[in-house]
């Protein structure tokens, strides 16, 4: 099915905006440049007073536009009319941080409010429209209370309600769960997705929250009332892997650091890494994969060189499967006399080959003896391979798409023990969500709206 091209349904083209007049004037945004589509999920993070606040009002009509330009629903609303203004505005669902509900009014006649602005249906109609939308929130048994009967979280559902029952094109939040406990807040965001998902809707959704990041699509920063990049958004957001990794840039450095590390320590941090990188790896922007690219590249070879030291073992690598062109790529592998090594194999061959078609561990105790070892790569570098030990990658839906190996144990030229085996798959699969993700990005797949990427089993 082809769907037709759809305007993007939010353009902001070199957008600044100033507060204050004469000697008081201060800039505020500066030159924000942006485009949304359609039914996108976009989180817009940033310190306080970084003016996402004033981005979002222009952005919902409700702040005149002074320099640049803000096309919403492919409207300018730029020195647009009061007219054009109110319109745009009906389009919009808006939830703030405090709810904002009317005390007097039950939380059916406050969703229903925002219908009267709307249309004139019957009474009956309105009420039963509100009272299906309280039922989606999850709110069905409180649709006759008031305000303050209703817990925060279930107030800050009635305003998801309330914004949604018009079926906005476009939904507007800033910080809604900023006032609610961890729980609240996640049902609240979940609902919202839901919702957006169902009916197609576009959400720009500003948060401190980084527990509620993996529901966006892609995630905006704002730093001092511009927009920053890619590298530095993370930077700002995840403390950990991302400023470890962009701190590395060299080449070979976080290779070093991770070297040293105790195992329990490694380990620790490989959880940790892992956590973060399912939040984030589906959720970049874009136009600035290269530069995360490089880094999740040097991430994956310090790791896999790090499981392959605890292991030890005197390689490892990994290769990612190309099922439709029948090949293994490697991907990571200790270079060879300071050379990147380039190697491809077809599938029918190899160890790694057999281990990509049957989703199968191998742990060979003799490579030469063992019929599905292919001797080319020895042949090409001149190295001497022995024991083997060779595991799947799965993804989140069971394929391979990934087989991780290492080469010779070092103690004593013995194989690598049962122990081993099961130690190298526990390694493996928080690496096969990184790897996933990266794999996804690679072929331009990340940006669009993903499943949610679990952790692959690494066993067969
Ligand atoms: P955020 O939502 O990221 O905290 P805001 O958009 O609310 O940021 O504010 C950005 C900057 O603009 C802050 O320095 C704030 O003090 C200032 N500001 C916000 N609203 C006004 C206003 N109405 N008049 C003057 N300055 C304002
Ligand atoms: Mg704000």
């Amino acid at each position: 099915m082809t769907l037709p091209t759809q305007s993007p349904a939010i353009v902001l083209d070199k957008v600044s905006h100033f507060y204050g007049q004469g000697a008081l004037r201060k800039q505020i945004l500066f030159d924000i440049c942006a485009e949304i589509r359609t039914g996108e999920i976009i989180i817009v993070t940033g310190p306080s007073g970084s003016g996402k606040t004033t981005a979002l009002t222009l952005v919902g009509a409700l702040r005149s536009a002074q320099e640049g330009s803000v096309r919403v629903l492919d409207q300018e609303l730029h020195g647009a009319g009061a007219k054009t203004l109110e319109r745009i505005r009906k389009s919009i669902g808006y939830i703030f941080q405090s709810h904002n509900l009317l005390d007097a009014l039950t939380a059916s006649q406050n969703v229903q409010m925002s219908l009267l602005l709307h249309e004139g249906s019957s009474r009956r109609k309105l009420r039963q429209r509100a009272i299906e939308m309280l039922e989606a929130v999850g709110l069905a048994e409180h649709v006759d209370r008031y305000p303050d009967q209703l817990s925060g979280g279930q107030r800050q559902r009635v305003a998801i309600a309330r914004a949604l029952v018009s079926h906005p094109r476009i939904i507007l939040a800033d910080e809604p769960t900023a006032s609610l406990d961890k729980q609240s807040g996640r049902d609240v965001v979940d609902r919202m997705q839901e919702l957006a998902r169902q009916q197609g809707v576009t959400v720009l959704l500003v948060t401190h929250d980084n527990r509620i990041l993996d529901i966006a699509d892609r995630i905006f920063h704002l730093e001092d009332g511009r927009l920053v990049s890619f590298t530095n958004a993370v930077i700002s957001n995840t403390r950990h892997m991302m400023s470890m990794l962009a701190q590395n840039q060299r080449k070979g450095d976080l290779v070093n650091q991770v070297r040293d590390m105790p195992a329990a320590q490694f380990t620790e941090l490989l959880q940790h890494v892992t956590q973060e990188a399912e939040e984030f790896l589906k959720v970049i922007e874009m136009s600035e994969n290269d530069a995360f690219q490089s880094m999740l590249e040097q991430f994956l070879e310090a790791f896999t060189l790090k499981i392959g030291q605890i292991l030890d073992a005197d390689r490892s690598s990994v290769f990612l499967v190309d099922h439709e062109k029948e090949q293994l790529s490697l991907k990571i592998a200790e270079e060879q006399d300071g050379k990147p090594v380039d190697i491809r194999i077809p599938i029918q061959t190899g160890i790694a080959g057999y281990v990509a078609r049957t989703g199968q561990t191998l742990n060979i105790p003799d490579a030469y003896k063992e019929p599905h070892f292919n001797p080319d790569a020895d042949k090409q570098t001149g190295y001497r391979t022995r024991s083997v030990l060779c595991v799947p990658i799965k993804n989140h839906e069971g394929h391979v798409f990934a087989v991780a190996q290492l080469l010779n144990k070092k103690a004593d030229g013995r194989p690598f023990p049962l122990e081993d085996e099961e130690r190298f798959r526990e390694f493996m699969k928080p690496i096969g969500v990184i790897l996933e993700s990266w794999w996804r990005m690679s072929r331009g797949e990340v940006g669009e709206p993903q499943p949610s990427v679990s952790r692959p089993q690494a066993t067969p």
